[in-house]
């Protein structure tokens, strides 16, 4: 495995400069969730009612119960009861006035607004995420409920809410003029439109790795980041506005079930990606069972219960913002370095996620559903940490590459390159002529007696006499010469020369040092010669095969040795 340090700065990925991308990051999050220039119906003097029975107007008008609503009733946790809300609008300007009361969840079953007309009559708006979103008064992610003013008047405003089944209730409803309202959706959209459309990207990209690189790791990162726009398309309402519009029960009881599909997913990835099979099988066995139990609570609902799938779901989302990061923490410091990146993402998404959860399942935090804004902003950076991450895994995958690529040609004794790198440098020395047109030439080097050296000094010797031949060619040639152990004692060099007497000089130069340096070993010296046999192996009018090459310098060689030991030879081509 590559050394942490030694590939986060090989790759340009300075950890040192995290903790100011961090706080940026952080400045981004904290931005996107302020600027909302609405009233919360908190901040009116308005009046708030809880039942365990459904009430009518009647009933809600002369029950005893009514207390002040304050931030505190935001957050009710998860539960069907009845609650209601009412407060004074003033308009006191001389043209009736709309103002848009907007639910800020999308999971909200009904919400009922009633108020006297301006004739006096009652007005009454029912809205149900029960019925097909084209019920919907107006064209919002969320209930909306517009309320006509009229001119000079006070308007008292009685708002019903309630689930059908037992589900998470924020009473964070906000009330918008016309202008504002128009801004609010444009801000959401937009934002939402940069967040789908950087998830969309990000999941092309990961496609195309998948495909290209045949790695599995890049399809599980598409199928979690599509895991996460469908979890976030039910939660922001995008899903019933334009996706599935008709699809009542989906948009209802599908959103556990798609926490449930993220939290799969979310597991597949990490455990590839942060590769729990060797670096922490006990890890794995974990999200084993948790990858398990995601199944199991889906397979419930879809027998039809719904409690107990609405609490697993909630309770799985908070063991994932916890086991993910733990998980990245463990590889990381096993050396793991683009887990780093793991870890970030998912304490990041941890921090915003289990306070929403908090904030939905509960009635201990009392800033409503402004968490889940800062949850998805999390969601992204996740994704983009993730695909940091990634990228970093596939520089890591590339060096892997390049360095078997690089011991499959090297050769370990001398660290000379071996018989395959002769091959190929000498396959491209003949697909790239024009650069040089000097002819190449082949020096086939053998030590002579080598056997010799070995019976008398022992093998260990034999290998130091090798390593320093080793060193010897590579200090005579130059630095584009190619220089290869070819296989036992022989050795070949692969260069560029003007002519046959450059060649044979260069020959000349490595045997006459070789034979008037003796290797020492141990109390040792010994002595010791070879032989070359050179041979012309490319010019521009003339391009062997590999065999051809091999064959001239060869029985060049084989002629030096025939002539005694301690010899140079050059081939010469039959009848010349
Ligand atoms: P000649 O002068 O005819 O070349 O005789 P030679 O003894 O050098 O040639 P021969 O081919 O008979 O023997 C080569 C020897 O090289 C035999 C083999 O054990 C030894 N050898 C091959 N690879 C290695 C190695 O990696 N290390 C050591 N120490 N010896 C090796
Ligand atoms: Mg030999
Ligand atoms: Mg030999």
């Amino acid at each position: 495995m590559i050394n942490k340090v030694q590939y986060l700065t090989l790759h340009g990925l300075r950890l040192t400069r995290w903790p100011a991308a961090i706080v940026f990051l952080l400045a981004m999050l904290i931005a996107s969730s302020m600027g909302q220039a609405a009233q919360n119906l908190a901040e009116l003097d308005a009046e708030y009612l809880s039942s365990e029975k459904r009430l009518n107007l009647e009933q809600a008008e002369s029950a005893a119960q009514w207390q002040s609503f304050n931030a505190a009733q935001m957050n009710q946790g998860i539960s069907n009861r009845d609650y209601w809300i009412r407060f004074t609008l003033a308009n006191s300007t001389e043209r009736p006035q709309v103002r848009f009361l907007v639910s800020q969840t999308s999971y909200l079953d009904n919400l009922n607004v009633i108020y006297s007309a301006a004739d006096g009559s009652l007005r009454s708006i029912e809205l149900s995420d029960r019925q097909p979103f084209a019920s919907r008064a107006i064209d919002h992610r969320t209930l909306v409920a517009p309320i006509e003013l009229p001119a000079r008047a006070q308007t008292q405003v009685y708002v019903q809410a309630y689930n059908q089944k037992p589900d998470s209730v924020t009473l964070g409803f906000r009330l918008f003029n016309e202008r504002e309202f128009r801004q609010l959706q444009q801000r959401d959209y937009t934002a939402l439109g940069i967040f789908y459309g950087a998830l969309a990207i990000l999941v092309i990209m990961s496609l195309v790795f998948a495909v290209m690189l045949r790695q599995l790791n890049a399809l599980y990162y598409a199928l979690f980041l599509l895991a996460t726009a469908l979890m976030w398309l039910p939660l922001n309402g995008l899903g019933f506005q334009w996706l599935w519009p008709k699809a009542v029960y989906w948009h209802n009881e599908g959103f556990h079930l798609s926490y449930l599909v993220f939290v799969f997913f979310a597991l597949q990835f990490s455990k590839n990606f942060l590769q729990l099979a060797h670096l922490s099988p006990k890890l794995l066995r974990v999200f084993n069972a948790v990858q398990w139990v995601a199944l199991v609570t889906a397979a419930i609902r879809l027998a039809g219960f719904y409690l107990p799938v609405l609490v697993l779901s909630f309770a799985l989302l908070v063991v994932l913002g916890i086991i993910i990061p733990l998980a990245s923490a463990v590889v990381w410091r096993r050396g793991l370095g683009y887990a780093f990146w793991s870890l970030l993402a998912w304490l990041l998404y941890a921090a915003g996620l289990i306070t929403s959860i908090i904030s939905a399942a509960t009635q201990w935090l009392p800033w409503g559903m402004t968490p889940l804004l800062m949850v998805q902003t999390a969601s992204m950076l996740e994704s983009m940490f993730l695909m940091i991450g990634m990228a970093t895994w596939l520089v890591s995958l590339e060096l892997d590459r390049q360095k078997a690529l690089s011991l499959a040609n090297e050769d370990p004794l001398t660290g000379l390159g071996n018989r395959r790198c002769l091959q190929a440098a000498f396959e491209q020395s003949k697909s790239s002529p024009e650069q040089d047109t000097r002819p190449s030439y082949l020096i086939m080097i053998d030590l002579d007696y080598f056997k010799a050296i070995n019976d008398t000094y022992g093998h260990d010797a034999g290998d130091q006499v090798l390593r320093e031949v080793g060193q010897l060619l590579k200090r005579s040639c130059r630095e584009e010469d190619v220089v290869t152990r070819y296989g036992g004692e022989e050795f070949a060099i692969l260069l560029r020369a003007a002519d046959q007497n450059r060649a044979l000089a260069i020959a000349e130069r490595i045997r006459q040092e070789f034979s008037a340096t003796p290797t020492r070993y141990r109390h040792h010296e010994i002595a010791h010669t070879l032989c070359c046999g050179i041979a012309e192996v490319s010019n521009p009018q003339w391009q062997p095969s590999a065999q051809e090459m091999m064959r001239h310098a060869d029985e060049a060689l084989y002629q030096a040795k025939a002539a005694g030991r301690n010899q140079n030879h050059v081939y010469q081509p039959p009848g010349s």
